[in-house]
């Protein structure tokens, strides 16, 4: 973790400070996210995090907002062509879908865009409320897999858990709340679990700590073959993970058993918010993050454009080919052999049918591999 290929801010070190310090450009907080639930990403952990969070966002609700889910297989007529009409061999590709009437839903809505990745949450992803599934719906969520050609699943936690909480019952309530995630999507048979670094809120060197420490306690209570995969994060506020030394200082302070449970999750959007040049120098990128990270850890990359600029912090996701970082970065990640096992989901605007924007952008990306 010192090498310096990729061309980027100052690397930020376990206890160092934010590379690039733009602040916020006043982009619009609010819309992006997948399937109108997954809340803005810093949502309102309200308590612990709005106030070293700039600029809280709307609060979204989630799964149920104003855009109606539409039951599986009944995609619009007007949502284009699906994507499995574009021969494509490579590694599970899909999207964030939604559970909504049941996590049994989320596999067909997944074939309805054309995926053959799905993302998920277990439950409402802004909301404390826990409960396990029981044993129909976990059958029913396989039964419902099982004739798809989804090969890939995984869920995405809460917005509201800070493993890295300084405050005692926020953390333990996080902890909690972390350690049902990793039981449900395990129940499921989810291949991974996707969880945000939290804020350290008080100091950095300490937050990770209290984040790697209640990483391993959950993964040493709850067994079985689901990953977790950290996703680096945009730097905003106080979060961890927004650099690729800081992830690694995370998982370094693992023990060696749940080290070998726990991968990477990479999101464009968020580390070209972070300060990754992802446009100019994209090979730099992927290279700074097998020397630091290791690419044998990348469990998933999230594809997403930026409405944010380059270093602004800021985690606003954005059509691909619509924002900042454009179409090129994602022609190169869907042609890269450094790239070509690991699992692709978009978490891009889903638009008022659920279905339209997905299709689009997936037909795009099968359209990138062919090179
Ligand atoms: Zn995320
Ligand atoms: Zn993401």
């Amino acid at each position: 973790m010192k090498k310096k290929t990729a061309k980027r801010p100052a690397a930020k070190t376990a206890a160092g400070k934010k590379p690039t310090t733009k602040k916020s450009a006043g982009k619009k907080p609010a819309d992006e996210k997948p399937a109108g639930k997954k809340p803005a990403t810093k949502k309102s952990a309200t308590t612990q995090r709005a106030a070293a969070t700039p600029a809280p966002r709307a609060v979204r609700p989630t799964s149920s907002r104003a855009v109606t889910v539409p039951k599986p297989g009944t995609v619009p007529a007007t949502a284009g062509p699906s994507p499995y009409d574009i021969p494509y061999a490579g590694a599970p590709l899909g999207a964030h879908v939604s559970t909504a009437g049941g996590v049994r839903n989320a596999p067909p809505r997944g074939v309805d865009i054309g995926a053959t990745a799905i993302q998920l949450f277990t439950k409402q992803a802004n909301q404390w409320a826990e409960r396990l599934f029981d044993a129909a719906e976990v059958q029913g969520f396989r039964d419902a897999l099982t004739p798809t050609g989804v090969a890939f699943t995984n869920a995405h936690d809460s917005y509201l858990i800070n493993l890295a909480s300084p405050n005692p019952e926020l953390r333990a309530r996080s902890i909690a709340s972390f350690e049902c995630e990793m039981q449900r999507s395990t129940a499921l048979g989810l291949d991974a679990v996707v969880s945000h670094p939290g804020n350290f809120m008080d100091d950095r060197a300490s937050g990770i700590a209290r984040n790697a420490d209640a990483i391993a306690e959950v993964m040493e209570r709850v067994s079985g073959p689901t990953r977790l995969l950290m996703e680096l994060t945009a730097g905003q506020g106080t979060v961890i993970g927004s650099t690729f030394e800081e992830m690694a200082a995370l998982l370094a302070r693992l023990p060696a058993a749940v080290q070998s449970r726990v991968g990477v999750c990479l999101d464009t959007a968020h580390v070209f918010a972070a300060g990754y040049d992802l446009v100019h120098d994209f090979d730099g990128v992927i290279a700074r993050f097998a020397d630091v990270i290791g690419l044998a850890r990348l469990g998933l990359l999230h594809l997403n454009d930026s409405k944010a600029p380059l270093g602004s912090h800021k985690d606003r996701h954005e059509l691909i080919g619509a924002g900042a970082i454009g179409d090129g970065p994602f022609r190169r990640i869907m042609t890269d052999p450094r790239l070509a096992g690991i699992p692709k989901v978009l978490e891009t605007p889903k638009g008022d049918d659920m279905v339209s924007n997905d299709r689009a952008m997936l037909r795009k990306l099968r359209t990138f591999a062919q090179g």
